[in-house]
């Protein structure tokens, strides 16, 4: 058999060399034990004696977890409640309309479509609803941390999109609005694409709405990373700014089962994206995911308030303390967040991703991120952090210095890892294990 590692030539000499090394120590080993193995060490390293402050995950409410059920996502689900092409799923046609609800509910909208597996096919249906291949869609620029699903390797570029960079201000870390109107009377582009991977301070969605009314171009809001908060009505409220839809990833902030939902305010729209979904990108389905889906929704309209406001906190605690601790911080100039995303400036440290290997070795989990203001050709500069997983966990401000501290002790002191990591652990054991 061809070895893993000769299938993608083009990755890092660093994921051909672990590539090479596993496909040795795995070699005649029994897979069930391998596999208990793999998933036991993870979970105490990463879950329980971890603090992750990676922004791209989070952990279930206990109640969302108590209906997380694998037989469940082991039985495809296709078609409408009522007319399923699998007869005697009828049971659990609750579950397809409980999540759709209960999401476009708390997210301010009156439609979800939330069968697709994640935001990037979200963003994948939606092009496919709204533009043709060669029309031209207007996104964030990478290193200002549009998606990849936004750009032309990703799902724009499979739909044929023609993609152009929307003017961007990196000293401020958001759009040019300025020059925005100018430079979509340009492109003319058909969908304008706001919302990135880093994402410390809001849009004006209004301003940006303005500007698409101008040239008649959709309005698409991604929102994976913030739909938490928005969901507790915090940082803003992109369907009411004017958004004609918002994309998103369901197990960022937002905090449920990995996959990806559409939201709307508009019956038309919400009928295109649903036939671009069904029966267009899916056949069958993971029914399953939609039972902790309908939860984790129903759990932040109960409390999502609370939860955001402390995420929020938790940032801007955090911020300032490694702020005091002698980093530097994208955003100072504007308080460095009003999310729960925060960015460290990691070029003094090897850059991002170097600094991220070191902090997982002590205990503390994320991962680099380009800063808007980097130059082109420097590696990925940055270290993002989201507070939404420590903030279920019940970390709260007070926890923040304690972090710094930690991440000071790996990066600035370059104390062994080994040294830190029983630290780290410690204070993460004084918080809960599930929330
Ligand atoms: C994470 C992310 C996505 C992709 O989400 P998946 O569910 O991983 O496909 C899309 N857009 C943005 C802005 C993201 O940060």
């Amino acid at each position: 058999m061809e070895t893993l590692s000769s299938v993608a030539p083009w990755a890092s000499a660093a994921a051909q060399a672990r590539l090479r090394e596993l496909e040795t120590t795995l070699a005649g080993r029994d897979v069930l034990d391998a596999v208990r193995e793999s998933i036991e060490a993870h979970r105490r390293a990463y879950d329980e004696d971890g603090v992750v402050l990676y922004a791209g995950t989070n952990t279930m409410t206990a109640r969302a977890r108590s209906v997380h059920d694998p037989a469940l996502s082991s039985r495809p689900s296709m078609g409408w409640p009522g007319e399923k092409f699998q007869a005697g799923l009828d049971h659990l046609d609750a579950l397809e309309v409980l999540a759709p609800t209960l999401v476009a509910d708390v997210m301010g909208g009156r439609f979800a479509e939330v069968r697709l597996q994640s935001a990037t096919l979200c963003n994948l249906a939606v092009y496919t609803a709204f533009a043709r291949p060669g029309d031209t869609i207007a996104v964030l620029p990478e290193n200002a941390n549009g998606h990849a699903s936004h750009h032309a390797q990703g799902a724009a570029g499979i739909r044929g999109l023609r993609v152009v960079d929307l003017p961007y201000d990196p000293a401020r870390i958001d759009l040019d609005y300025e020059r925005l109107p100018h430079v979509l009377r340009l492109e003319r582009p058909a969908l304008v694409v706001v919302g990135a991977s880093l994402m410390l301070f809001p849009h004006d969605v209004a301003a940006v709405r303005a500007a698409c009314d101008e040239i008649g171009a959709l309005l698409v809001y991604d929102a994976s990373h913030v739909a938490g908060l928005l969901a507790g009505k915090a940082f803003q409220d992109p369907l009411r700014d004017g958004a004609h839809l918002i994309t998103m990833s369901t197990y960022k902030s937002f905090g449920g089962p990995p996959g990806g939902a559409i939201v709307t305010a508009d019956h038309d729209i919400a009928r295109r994206v649903s036939r671009a979904a069904y029966p267009g990108l899916l056949a069958n389905y993971d029914i399953g995911r939609l039972a902790p889906l309908a939860v984790t929704a129903a759990d932040l309209v109960a409390t999502g308030q609370d939860y955001a406001r402390r995420c929020m906190a938790n940032a801007g605690a955090l911020a300032a303390a490694l702020d005091a601790e002698g980093f530097t911080l994208a955003g100072s100039g504007r308080g460095w967040t009003a999310s729960h995303h925060l960015a460290v400036d990691a070029r003094d440290f090897g850059g991002g991703a170097e600094a991220a290997r070191r902090l997982a070795a002590g205990g503390i989990h994320l991962s680099g991120i380009e800063l808007p203001y980097q130059a082109a050709d420097e590696p990925t500069r940055g270290l993002r952090i989201g507070t939404q997983e420590i903030t279920r966990h019940g970390f709260g401000e007070s926890a923040m210095p304690k972090i710094a501290t930690l991440m000071r002790r790996l990066l600035v002191d370059k104390q062994d890892p080994a040294d830190v990591l029983p630290d780290t652990t410690a204070l993460r054991h004084t918080h809960r294990v599930n929330p």
